[in-house]
């Protein structure tokens, strides 16, 4: 990473990216493996360049059309959540917005498909990803509340964006052992893991969190 531009500088640097990693540890997040992720990627190039001295603050921020990007406390939690028992190849994540889920995604996963309801926020995205050389995220413009039945099973889903209840068609589409992260509720919401046993679903209400909502339709 030579262009000083994504490797960054002052507030974009990687000393920055290292005290993001601290706050992550002293918030309680204990896997190693999404800390040296979250530490490696600059998210400061995720979010507008007005904006990218920000970009490590434990904040949400916008990143046009009223979505945010999500604070780096939530993205570690839900990757850390998801992937607690062990490596998984192949990760559907629902609302790609500017695409640093995906990235996060991309370094712990084999295969990770992507879907965004925001036509112009997924063309972001992917320009994000080809900066960065990360060639194993495939991106879907479409209605992610349906899941990507057509690329299903997956061992697992992580959707970022509230839905007011779990999706029938993404526990379809979730492999035997695989494991659903999503936060649902309206104006309070909370993380929901769920686990696919092979003969149940196994469901764990987590924290309080707060996304902007899973919507219906394409734009
Ligand atoms: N994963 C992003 C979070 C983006 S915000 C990050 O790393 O910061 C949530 C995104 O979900 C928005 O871009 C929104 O457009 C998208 N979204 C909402 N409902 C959706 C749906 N039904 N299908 C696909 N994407 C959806």
């Amino acid at each position: 990473m030579s262009d000083p531009r994504i490797s960054g500088i002052g507030m974009t640097s990687q000393r920055t990216r290292a005290r993001m990693q601290e706050r992550l540890r002293s918030q309680g997040i204990t896997s190693e493996e999404v800390l040296a992720v979250m530490g490696s990627i600059p998210r400061h190039i995720f979010v507008d360049e007005a904006l990218s001295s920000r970009a490590y603050e434990d904040t949400a921020l916008p990143i046009g059309f009223g979505q945010t990007i999500s604070n780096p406390y939530t993205v570690a939690r839900m990757t850390e959540i998801l992937f607690a028992e062990g490596a998984l190849n192949k990760v559907l994540e629902v609302g790609t917005g500017c695409g640093y889920q995906s990235a996060v995604l991309s370094k712990m996963a084999k295969e990770v498909y992507s879907v965004e309801r925001i036509a112009p926020l997924m063309a972001k995205a992917r320009k994000h990803f080809h900066e960065l050389r990360i060639t194993n995220v495939r991106l879907k413009h479409t209605d992610g509340g349906m899941g990507l039945p057509e690329v299903a099973p997956f061992e697992g889903i992580i959707v970022t964006a509230a839905a007011t209840h779990v999706p029938r068609e993404l526990l379809q589409q979730l492999a035997p052992g695989g494991r659903l992260v999503i936060p649902v509720g309206a104006r309070e919401q909370r993380l929901v893991l769920i686990e696919h046993t092979g003969t149940e679903y196994r469901e764990t209400t987590l924290e309080a969190v707060k996304f902007v909502p899973l919507l219906g339709g394409v734009i």
